[in-house]
């Protein structure tokens, strides 16, 4: 038989799986391409391939699924399209150390084995994360997943490469690079850590070569002295006037050096006389171009001194900067050491210092580029939510060098690049070239460097969408509609896109950049490694479930902001399921579909259901409306509140009466109306907890599927300001009835009289509220009264629309209740005296804060007036 009813106890655990099973096989997450719908798109940032999800992902996923779901109910075809990123340097350096530890050597291997095992080891890690990310809930699109490294993504990567080339927008430059020496490979400016350091600035003498004196020259890297070729004065520099075109000989290395003037000398910084090393600092490289400088490259790709370094060849960088620094200053050439704080650059990935090194790399030159994608922004073809991230998109643009694309690695996508080796002939080209265009050689060597990581993902909008191929989901699905992104990746990633996506497709990739914060723990720190303080969402989703975690991560989250992580607002998240799923089950256990039918025409409302239906239709306006300005965590708020007080603890105990006592028709409008409200909330909450939200929904709803169910519009005719504050009115005197009896120690089984003089135009409000009033005020009787009572014999409660009288001496043990009053007195006395000692107590008042000093006066005020209180009620017993 059929199950009428959700089971007893909220266990998600029972369901969230067997759900997400049965969505993907019923293919609730592909669209279809269809001309009378309007499309919407988010293209999920690839994880990496290098690890496990961690809770920024799992706040990632939650933001872009709680956005599609809200567009699929709105009658969109919502495509989210998953994927993966092989995140080339990443996955390389871990994959190499992997097989060491199994004793395989990469260089030994050689490519082919080596990528055999990196696409192995991929295969594994990509199968991890989509069980990650399906196990979050996420409703994206399996049947279209993407993969970096898939055929036709690496098809569009040589396209656009080629594109480039020909358009002259990529070349092959010397250029200073920043080269990690531990990974041994060229790194963009993105991928840069800047960490201050204590240096020093070693201050050094260079020889005047005609023997009338010396410079004085200042380094903070020693060792790249083998390398200088020149040094440079500024030409404004009365100081050097005379020996500008002079020359220097360089210690150490005996080289006849030049001294020139350049404006990129700063006068004012240390002692005005620079040396000169084009091959290793970018700053020096401008200088040795103008000036037709020898550029003496002295290391190696490790970092180590090269055979150029004279007797300190094969030495490490910092062993070479110490020797030297000794044999300096054996010279006596060694004239002072300053102590120094400085920004050093290092690798993200690995920590190690940046070694500045003159390559021969490739670069996409970025000017050209970058105009098309600053103005796409400033014209508001694509905005930023929350908008002040622009700045940070138009300060990495702005400023933008080219960018160096080539790597020195083999996991990744080869640079579609051919020389000639009998004519030099170099050949960009989508497929193999057969021969050489120019001298038909068939000698061709392919180049051996893979592309950085971002070029490929730089182009996921489209890409993924089967660019280069004109598919018909690329036409209807580009340009996108959302891209969901940490602020963290603005520079890496966001601006990337923009700038491929114009410059391949004409269009920009997506209307609006969702920007979100990063998971912090409940501290506030950064979740990392090192402090050992992350929380992995699958445990997390094992304890409480899909719904809490995603929950937990939505509720006061805003735009842009970093969130904390509370586990113990997974746990409030948990309980608020519970209470949805109590409410529900009893919801179901008492409905009768046959008097909702029989009376689904009947307007008969009551005042609870009038109040709770114009609730709802504003709620539903109120959620809508946040969704579309992607506050979330607003909207979820709403939802929360609607649930938990108004429907939960409010109507649910408002219709009781009417659920056990009502006339048929009575009975039959309040379940159409409990059942239609909470099929609403249910929809608006879908998002955010799209498991439990289709549990119940199966027993309740009239579709196969909430996923598919229409979103909630709100019918402005039933929103009535008065009818809300009518029943407010009620609730608000119910309240402070049941907190006066509460106070008084009365027993809920003892009933009073309750009179009420309602304030103008509550009459009708308190009339038509009796019956909440009798269950829920614990009345035997209501009277209205028509003006003020002077009996003297009651206790009175004044709330903001009615003054409220109650006989309730009659129910109490007045001889217990004096007795209680006493005692409580005395406490009362106590503290205030305790608290005064203490404020009069010159040691305490000469040192306590004043934070603690105003929160002592704020103890003793909040005793004076419970002291009041109790004096009153004594007197009034008396
Ligand atoms: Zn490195
Ligand atoms: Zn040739």
């Amino acid at each position: 038989m059929e199950k009428k009813n959700l089971e007893t106890t909220y266990n998600p655990k029972t369901f969230e799986k067997r759900i997400y099973k049965d969505w993907l096989e019923k293919g609730y997450f592909t669209p279809k391409v269809n001309k009378d719908k309007k499309p919407y798109t988010i293209v999920m940032p690839p994880p990496n391939i290098t690890g496990k999800l961690h809770m920024g992902h799992a706040l990632d996923l939650t933001l872009q699924d709680m956005l599609i779901r809200f567009k699929r109910m709105q009658g969109y075809e919502a495509l989210w399209l998953p994927g993966e990123d092989h995140a080339s340097i990443a996955t390389e350096v871990k994959v190499e150390s992997e097989l060491l530890k199994q004793g395989l050597v990469k260089k030994e291997m050689g490519r082919e084995l080596f990528l055999e095992k990196v696409y192995e080891w991929s295969e594994e890690y990509r199968e991890k994360i989509r069980d990650q990310i399906k196990k979050l809930g996420s409703s994206c699109d399996f049947t279209r997943e993407a993969f970096t490294m898939d055929d036709n993504l690496s098809l569009a990567v040589r396209e656009v490469f080629v594109k480039l080339y020909n358009d002259g927008l990529i070349y092959k430059g010397n250029r200073i690079t920043n080269w990690c020496p531990k990974c041994e490979t060229a790194l963009s400016d993105a991928e840069i850590e800047y960490v201050e350091q204590d240096g020093f600035f070693w201050h050094f003498k260079y020889p005047l070569t005609d023997g009338s004196g010396y410079v004085v020259i200042a380094t903070t890297r020693p060792e790249t002295m083998l390398g200088d070729t020149a040094v440079a004065v500024h030409p404004d520099d009365e100081r050097f006037k005379d020996i500008v075109g002079k020359t220097v000989m360089l210690p150490l290395v005996n080289r006849e050096i030049p001294i020139v003037a350049d404006t990129y000398v700063d006068m004012e910084f240390g002692t005005g006389v620079v040396k000169i090393t084009p091959a290793h600092d970018p700053n020096d490289f401008h200088v040795g171009e103008r000036h037709h400088l020898d550029m003496i490259r002295i290391l190696d790709n490790k970092g180590t001194v090269n055979e150029l370094g004279g007797k300190y060849q094969g030495m490490d960088r910092y062993v070479a900067r110490k020797a030297i620094i000794k044999d300096m200053e054996a010279l006596g050439l060694l004239e002072k050491i300053e102590a120094h704080t400085h920004n050093v650059s290092t690798h993200d990935r690995c920590g190690t210092i940046i070694e500045p090194i003159i390559s021969k790399q490739w670069y996409v030159a970025m000017k050209t580029l970058a105009g098309p994608a600053i103005e796409a922004v400033k014209s508001g073809k694509t905005n930023f939510v929350p908008e002040r991230f622009d700045k940070t998109y138009f300060h990495w643009l702005e400023n933008i060098q080219d960018w160096c694309i080539s790597r020195q690695l083999w996991w990744g996508h080869r640079i579609p690049v051919y020389y000639c080796e009998e004519c030099g002939e170099v050949i960009a080209s989508v497929n193999e070239p057969k021969d050489c265009p120019k001298c038909h050689s068939r000698n061709l060597r392919e180049e051996e460097d893979v592309l950085d990581t971002w070029f490929s993902s730089a182009l996921w909008p489209f890409s993924t969408l089967g660019w280069p191929n004109e598919t018909e989901d690329l036409k209807y699905f580009y340009p996108t509609s959302t891209l969901v992104t940490g602020y963290d990746i603005i520079p890496f990633w966001v601006m990337r896109m923009m700038f491929s996506g114009l410059y391949n497709m004409g269009e920009v990739p997506f209307d609006t950049v969702f920007i979100h914060g990063i998971v912090r723990d409940s501290e506030g720190r950064k979740m990392s490694k090192s402090l050992g303080n992350g929380v992995d969402p699958l445990l997390t989703i094992d304890e409480y479930g899909a719904d809490a975690l995603r929950f937990m991560l939505i509720s006061g989250n805003a735009p842009g902001s970093d969130i904390r992580f509370y586990p113990e607002r997974v746990e409030a998240a948990r309980n608020f399921a519970n209470k949805l799923w109590n409410a529900s089950r009893f919801v179901l256990m008492n409905i009768d579909n046959d008097l909702i039918e029989a009376n689904k025409d009947s307007e008969n409302y009551s005042l609870a259901d009038r109040w709770i239906l114009s609730k709802v239709n504003n709620l539903i306006k109120e959620v809508t409306q946040n969704f579309e300005k992607f506050e979330l965590g607003v909207a979820l708020a709403k939802v929360y509140d609607f649930l938990w007080n108004e429907l939960c603890d409010w109507y649910i105990e408002l219709v009781k009466p009417v659920f056990y006592n009502g006339t048929d028709e009575e009975k039959g409008v309040s379940y159409r109306v409990i059942r239609d409200v909470l099929l609403k909330s249910l929809k608006l909450l879908h998002p955010t907890m799209p498991f439990i939200t289709e549990e119940i929904y199966s027993y309740l709803g009239d579709n196969e599927t909430i996923m598919l169910a229409a979103w909630p519009e709100s019918d402005e005719s039933y929103i009535d300001q008065n009818i809300e504050n009518s029943m407010s009115g009620v609730i608000e005197a119910i309240k402070g009835i049941r907190n006066l009896r509460q106070e008084m120690a009365v027993p809920s089984k003892k009933k009073s009289t309750l009179y009420i003089l309602p304030n103008k135009g509550m009459e009708s409000a308190f009339e038509d509220s009796k019956d909440y009033l009798l269950k829920l005020a614990y009345a035997e009787e209501i009277v209205i009264l028509k003006e003020d009572m002077k009996d003297q014999g009651n206790v009175s409660l004044v709330t903001s629309t009615a003054r409220l009288y109650i006989p309730l001496l009659d129910l109490v043990d007045k001889d217990k209740e004096l007795d209680r009053l006493s005692k409580e007195k005395e406490k009362l006395l106590d503290e205030i005296d305790r608290v005064e000692k203490k404020l009069n107590n010159e040691r305490f008042m000469a040192k306590a804060k004043e934070a603690v000093v105003e929160e002592e006066r704020a103890k003793g005020e909040k005793y004076k007036v419970m002291l009041q209180a109790v004096n009153e009620r004594i007197d009034a017993l008396n």
